[in-house]
């Protein structure tokens, strides 16, 4: 005999995997769809009004994300301007497929577009750094890239907020390693539904309590456009076993995922734990808990050939720049100081612009080490 879907009594096709419940296809895709929308308006992450730029990949969280937050700002009315924006890490194979996927998203969803490539941004492809670095710690360097280059793309189209595709599972496994790795500053807001409010641009992760498998599932039966490959460069480790453990504890408590999330959520962190404070990059004017940004460090490597610079815990390289960055800045005149004296978001786009020429042509003969 066939199953009934628990809500409107039809054959029910599929057992959703958050709640056990037996449903047919249109009953699941507006429970899901209703639970994105309560985590919108839970957590009032939009304003009428507001542009809001869904940083698309070309996978499945990012593909559904940008179909379902259409759906919803014209079911609800929410009064946003979506664009989509990707950012092309330069690997060959793998990101120029999947942007084509991202191109068909355009389209099908008639939603503008913007990519921002690290080539432009920093004068390197992944493919290059790759060839410099090998396997190791490449997604360090991608990883801190992608971070800045959405935030770049996002200044130019001159966005409100960025959401992306961040699921349950994905936060879930983000909390596991920063408890691994005792890492209470990145462990404090890595929960947050809402990051980088204070002097860059706010990030929204709208799928923060959805499940991966439902994401998929979605996906699936919409007949979505999405591309699956894994990156070529993907060893990330770290994360896999985070994955794979959450993964064993699910077997016997299903709901581990969003009980993670929520002792994430509960956590307090002892006054005396130190927690970095935020500033602007001395060089580019992005936001920086160090004098010198992550990114122009591990840029600075890589122009200089030292492309292990800035990875791993001893940084003495990075505090070599910083020191002759300081000397650099007492010695020019005032206005030329530039984006460290900066604070609106504007501004260090401004100068971060103006610095991707340095970028790909830097000085060697004023940091020498
Ligand atoms: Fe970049 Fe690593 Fe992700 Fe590949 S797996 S896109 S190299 S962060
Ligand atoms: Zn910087």
């Amino acid at each position: 005999m066939p199953v009934k879907c628990n809500i409107c009594d039809g054959s029910a096709i599929l057992k959703r995997p958050k709640t056990g419940d037996a449903l047919c296809k249109d009953c699941f895709y507006y429970a899901f769809e209703e639970e994105v929308h309560k985590t919108i308006i839970d957590a009032k992450l939009f304003t009428s009004g507001e542009t809001v730029a869904i940083g698309a990949s070309g996978g499945k969280d990012s593909t559904v994300l940008a179909y379902v937050m259409k759906v919803l700002n014209d079911r609800y009315n929410y009064g946003l301007d979506l664009v989509l924006l990707s950012v092309d890490e330069g690997i060959t194979g793998y990101r120029d497929d999947s942007l084509e996927t991202v191109k068909r998203n355009q389209m099908q969803y008639d939603l503008p577009l913007k990519i921002v490539s690290y080539e432009e941004l920093y004068g390197w492809t992944m493919d290059a750094i790759v060839q410099q670095i090998g396997l190791k710690n490449n997604c360090t360097f991608c990883g801190v890239f992608r971070r800045q280059a959405l935030d770049r793309g996002a200044m130019m189209l001159k966005v409100n907020k960025i959401v992306t595709g961040h699921n349950a599972d994905d936060i879930a496994e983000t909390v596991i390693m920063n408890v691994l790795r005792g890492d209470i500053g990145r462990l404090r807001r890595c929960t947050a539904i809402t990051t980088g409010a204070e002097g860059s641009l706010p990030r929204c992760k709208p799928f923060k309590y959805t499940y991966e498998k439902e994401i998929v599932m979605y996906a699936y039966f919409k007949k979505l456009d999405y591309f699956s490959t894994e990156c070529i460069y993907s060893p990330n480790a770290y994360r896999g076993f985070a994955r794979a453990y959450i993964k064993d504890v699910e077997k016997i408590r299903p709901s581990a995922i969003i009980d993670i999330i929520h002792s994430g959520e509960s956590l307090s962190v002892k006054t005396s734990v130190k927690m970095p404070v935020q500033g602007n990059c001395e060089r580019c004017g992005y936001i920086s808990s160090n004098p010198i940004c992550k990114a122009c460090v591990l840029l600075e490597g890589l122009n200089r050939g030292l492309p292990r610079l800035g990875i791993g815990k001893t940084h003495k390289e990075r505090r070599k720049i910083e020191e002759l960055s300081k000397k650099e800045n007492s010695t020019q005149p005032e206005a030329a100081q530039g984006p460290g004296t900066t604070t609106s978001i504007q501004a260090p786009v401004e100068a971060m612009e103006s610095l991707s020429l340095d970028r790909r042509k830097p000085d060697v003969t004023k940091l020498d080490f």
